[in-house]
């Protein structure tokens, strides 16, 4: 089980020597097992507030707490655990190009301690996606939406508790979009947390989950089976 739970945070960045305030002052808490979107335009703080919530960055202000513990205070083997609870698909993409797909979640699963298991884990969570057997195809004999569920495969390696997807939908056909909203959606009904960063205004609006609203790093709406572009608490 894992809470999460933000208290006043702030982050800021210094962009061409001036500081850019990310986020501001947010406190939300996000209990293990639920679906929220996290919408807002490019630029509102969502990729910011995603990282914060990994604990991929620390905040200027406030804290960030998994189950209680302060994410910026845990050192050694506490930051390792807190680290594996979540899964995380960045706007990036973090497969390396001239790795196999394969290669690629071994060296994922190598990297969050599965060194036996790792080929079980790789199998398991490419058969999750539903992309069994792609193991020995490079990332660029991908399409866009098989890249995207083999970074989903990435994040799901340990089984975290808690999954933070970024922009996981950007550019992708209509069927695409709602094969993977249909993947989360399972995910989500054996208990993962999935809280996710998107534009996909009409997928929102049908699926009526928590809808998390950020206009200029602040939260404006907060809302359980929300829509797109509610603006109330
Ligand atoms: P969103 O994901 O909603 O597009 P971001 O969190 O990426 O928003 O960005 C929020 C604000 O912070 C933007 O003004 C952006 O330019 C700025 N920002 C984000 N990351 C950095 C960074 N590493 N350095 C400087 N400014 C940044």
């Amino acid at each position: 089980m894992a809470e999460l739970c933000l208290e006043n945070v702030t982050k800021r960045y210094m962009a061409e020597k001036r500081p850019v305030c990310a986020v501001r002052d947010v406190s939300l808490t996000v209990e293990q097992g639920e679906f929220v979107f996290l919408i807002g335009s490019s630029g509102a703080g969502k990729s910011t507030l995603l990282q914060l919530m990994g604990g991929e960055i620390a905040p200027d202000e406030g804290s960030v707490c998994l189950n209680g513990a302060n994410m910026a205070r845990l050192i050694g083997p506490w930051r390792v655990r807190a680290a594996r609870t979540f899964g995380i698909v960045s706007q990036q993409g973090l497969l390396i190009r001239k790795r196999t797909v394969g290669d690629n979640l071994l060296l994922a699963a190598n990297a969050a301690g599965m060194r036996r298991k790792g080929k079980d884990a790789v199998k398991k969570a490419l058969g999750i996606v539903g992309l069994p057997g792609v193991e020995a195809r490079y990332p660029a004999e991908l399409s866009i939406g098989e890249s995207r569920r083999v970074e989903l495969a990435r994040a799901v390696l340990n089984s975290p508790h808690i999954l933070l997807l970024d922009e996981l939908t950007a550019n992708l056909d209509d069927d695409v979009i709602w094969d993977l909203l249909h993947l989360l959606m399972e995910l989500n009904s054996h208990g993962t947390t999935i809280i996710m960063a998107t534009h996909a205004s009409q997928y929102v609006n049908i699926l009526r989950k928590r809808v998390i609203t950020l206009v200029d790093g602040r939260v404006v709406g907060d809302v359980k089976k929300g829509k797109y572009g509610d603006i109330v608490g």
